[in-house]
């Protein structure tokens, strides 16, 4: 099911165009959203979706939402993810305060948590073991496990 891949669902551009802080690029602010970091379920503009490539796939996975092709999984990531979803987190774990660049940020233990929560999820959609629910409270989850790994 997850090998076919396609365009990126015009219907699924706009249930994620309106997920909080996806109107502007995820760690610059700019108002471009024409790439993704994948992995994170984040939209970002050219300029940051190059310093993610070159970070590495493993640490962000770069697709552009317009010309790249998608695979039901990677098109669940960005339902489930969202910028200001993630910027919350890293927030919680003052990720966005100790680390200058977006390098080191996307480095972190905490970020590579937040990669982890995100794919288990939707594994576990994808395998109809929980519900595809709205993304509200997926924030609850991310809280919750965050505090059972952090405090
Ligand atoms: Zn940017």
């Amino acid at each position: 099911m997850d090998r076919a891949e396609k365009l990126f669902p015009p219907q699924a551009v706009r249930q994620i165009g309106v997920l909080p802080g996806n109107e502007f690029c995820c760690d610059c602010s700019a108002r471009d959203t024409e790439w993704a970091s994948v992995n994170h379920g984040t939209l970002i503009c050219i300029a940051c979706a190059g310093v993610h490539r070159s970070l590495g796939v493993n640490v962000s996975f770069v697709r552009s939402m317009h010309m790249d092709t998608w695979t039901d999984s990677q098109i669940e990531m960005m339902r489930q993810g969202g910028n200001g979803q993630m910027q919350d987190f890293f927030q919680r774990l003052e990720l966005d305060k100790d680390s200058s660049s977006t390098k080191n940020k996307y480095m972190t233990k905490g970020a590579i948590q937040y990669r982890q929560f995100l794919k288990d999820r939707v594994t576990q959609i994808l395998n109809g073991d929980i519900p595809g629910t709205p993304l509200s409270s997926f924030h609850g989850y991310i809280s919750y496990h965050s505090y059972l790994s952090w405090c």
